[in-house]
């Protein structure tokens, strides 16, 4: 255990994949011997530890590098291995209490493998004489706060935003006009959309998948498909929005950074146009611990979601690849993200959320959400942020369908919690809780439509595509 890490580190530390000069060797096992004892540090080769309230975030078990995933437990532990706290959740409260909140804003770098498990400080030595030693050392001491930070991220920021990523903490408006996907029209025009999601299927065979997909289409401006949910493998969603686009239905396509290295995502994205995609959602996904057994590697993701969306927004308005080739017809995507508006305090959500927003995040689609005025804090947050006006927000709504489906909602997905008068009203439902959980659906969708700063509902069917129709034209949401 380090001394100021709060938990035990998950992960051994890195080792470098090459054989390095005696000297390299010896430094880099003093940097693991002085950082792994302060700060729990894994020699990643690229510290992040300025941003992160020193605290080492590669002890998260999926190596998340810009902020938690979302599936911290309700005691704020990791839903992966629940016997210790989430670390970025430990990272978000140091940072508060140091008041260094707004530097967990700064977008960082997926690992660079040729610098992991190598040292870092010869780097750092190297930056400091060419600030100049003597000055270097003059403002890190200096009372002047705007020289210090100058000057400190003269040699760390140098460090870990290298040339090609250059992430910072600024908003990035899109690089376009017009837009690119009825969806974003729809937004764009003010109108209350609907979403919904459509289930992929177990098999090669896509006549159940079409003829759902039929099913919702007169009700709905934009239809998601899950990329394997819970980590169970099913149709791909790429697959699915180009059956969804040979129905003239417009697509989501939903891509989950557990299943995705930087070099996949870059290769789908530049063909998805020519399927007639042009919705795409980043999303962290679910760890493969909550999938069936065997059990797949439940470590270190290529990428996450907020580095998802940076290279996506830069791809499309700046025309490079992640490796600084430059294309000259980007691909076209509207952007969104996914985000749980109850897995921590609002303050804490709405930095995650202002980060997805400034990397490239054009619409959210949320979480359950069973109880709207729990929404008010959070929304509050991102409006402090001045994020709202950034945002296209649709709330994700699910029918209950039996009282076993809210309890286990409840207590086993994280980020989702019921209030006790849906429990009770479902328990008490019996043979009749389809019903009652429809006219709960109906309830939400009443309050929620009313909320400043919210744009359209996601209904979540989870396989109950026909009750799409009743949900849409009860709440009213019927367009003509
Ligand atoms: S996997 Fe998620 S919940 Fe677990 S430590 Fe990482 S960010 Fe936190």
């Amino acid at each position: 255990m380090s001394c100021f890490t709060p938990s035990r580190r998950w992960q051994p530390a890195f080792y470098p994949f090459k054989k390095e000069k005696f000297g390299k060797r010896l430094l880099g096992r003093t940097e693991l011997l002085i950082k792994g004892t302060l700060f729990g540090c894994r020699m990643c080769g690229n510290c992040l530890l300025q941003e992160t309230a020193f605290m080492c975030p590669m002890e998260c078990p999926k190596g998340m590098r810009n902020g938690p995933c979302g599936g911290t437990t309700p005691a704020k532990n990791c839903y992966i291995d629940e016997s210790r706290k989430c670390i970025w959740y430990c990272i978000y409260k140091r940072a508060e209490k140091m008041g260094r909140e707004e530097m967990l804003l700064e977008v960082l770098p997926p690992l660079d493998w040729e610098k992991v498990g190598t040292e870092t400080w010869s780097e750092v030595v190297s930056l400091v004489r060419k600030t100049g030693t003597a000055r270097f050392i003059r403002n890190i001491f200096t009372a002047d706060k705007v020289k210090k930070s100058e000057t400190w991220d003269s040699v760390f920021k140098t460090i870990r935003q290298p040339g090609w990523w250059q992430g910072d903490s600024d908003y990035h408006a899109p690089g376009y006009q017009e837009p690119l996907s009825e969806l974003e029209r729809r937004l764009r025009n003010g109108e209350f959309v609907v979403a919904t999601e459509v289930t992929p299927p177990i098999s090669a065979n896509t006549d159940k998948l079409a003829k759902d997909i039929e099913l919702v289409k007169p009700y709905v401006t934009a239809v998601n498909f899950t990329d394997s949910s819970s980590a169970r493998p099913r149709m791909s969603s790429i697959s699915c929005s180009k059956v969804a686009v040979d129905h003239s239905v417009e697509a989501v396509l939903q891509i989950a950074a557990r299943d995705t290295t930087r070099t996949g995502l870059q290769a789908d994205i530049t063909g998805v146009n020519e399927l007639g995609i042009f919705n795409v959602l980043c999303i962290s996904g679910d760890s493969t611990k909550v999938g069936p057994s065997p059990l797949g590697p439940m470590n270190i993701l290529d990428i996450d979601s907020v580095q998802m969306l940076w290279i996506l927004r830069r791809m499309r308005d700046e025309g490079i690849y992640l490796d600084g080739r430059t294309m000259k017809n980007p691909p076209k995507m509207f952007l969104g993200a996914a985000t749980s508006p109850f897995a921590a305090e609002p303050s804490l959500q709405a930095i995650k959320d202002q980060k997805k927003v400034n990397a490239g995040a054009q619409f959210f689609q949320t979480n359950l959400v069973f109880d709207a005025d729990r929404l008010d804090p959070w929304l509050e947050q991102l409006d402090k942020r001045n994020v709202l006006n950034k945002v296209f927000i649709l709330v994700g709504v699910t029918p209950l369908k039996s009282f076993k489906m809210a309890e286990y909602l409840h207590t086993k997905v994280p980020g989702v919690s019921l209030p006790d008068n849906i429990l009770s009203r479902m328990k008490n439902a019996g043979e009749g809780a389809p019903e009652e959980g429809i006219l709960i659906a109906l309830n939400l969708i009443d309050s929620i439509k009313r909320k400043k700063g919210i744009n359209g509902i996601h209904i979540m069917s989870l396989g109950w595509e026909s009750v799409v129709k009743r949900i849409v034209t009860d709440s009213g949401l019927l367009r003509n």
